[in-house]
């Protein structure tokens, strides 16, 4: 499968890992958007978010659990960040593996535009 990120779980393409498990993935995004900007994903190749079903419960939650711990780790827990994922061309998304954006480090403008 022509997948990039399925590339970075399979260490055919670096990335600077913040977070790893059996089932997800975090590392650092090579154009970050804000001083702490980590992708969280999960290691089953699921496109979008519309492709998410129940079967994926487990790992959905353990892409919440794993973001409160990243944050906890890079110290932007308390200051606070944002989790965004884009579902399909109109939100921007490029990567057509899930993803989530861990985004933080600073005070973030308005989310809408
Ligand atoms: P999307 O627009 O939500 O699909 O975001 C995809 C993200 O993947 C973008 O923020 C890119 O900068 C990021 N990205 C693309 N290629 C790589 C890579 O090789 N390593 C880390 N991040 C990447």
């Amino acid at each position: 499968m022509d997948c990039l990120f399925c590339k970075i779980i399979e260490g055919q393409i670096p990335s600077k890992k913040v977070f790893e498990s059996d089932t997800v993935l975090a590392f650092y995004d090579i154009q970050p958007a804000a001083p702490e900007h980590v992708l969280i994903i999960p290691k089953k190749h699921i496109p979008t978010m519309n492709d998410v079903t129940d079967e994926d419960d487990a790992v959905v939650a353990e892409i919440f659990a794993a973001a409160r711990q990243i944050a906890a780790k890079l110290g932007i827990a308390e200051s606070g960040y944002r989790l965004i994922n884009n579902c399909n061309k109109d939100s921007g998304q490029i990567v057509f593996h899930l993803h989530f954006h861990l985004l933080g480090g600073k005070k973030l403008g308005p989310l809408l535009n």
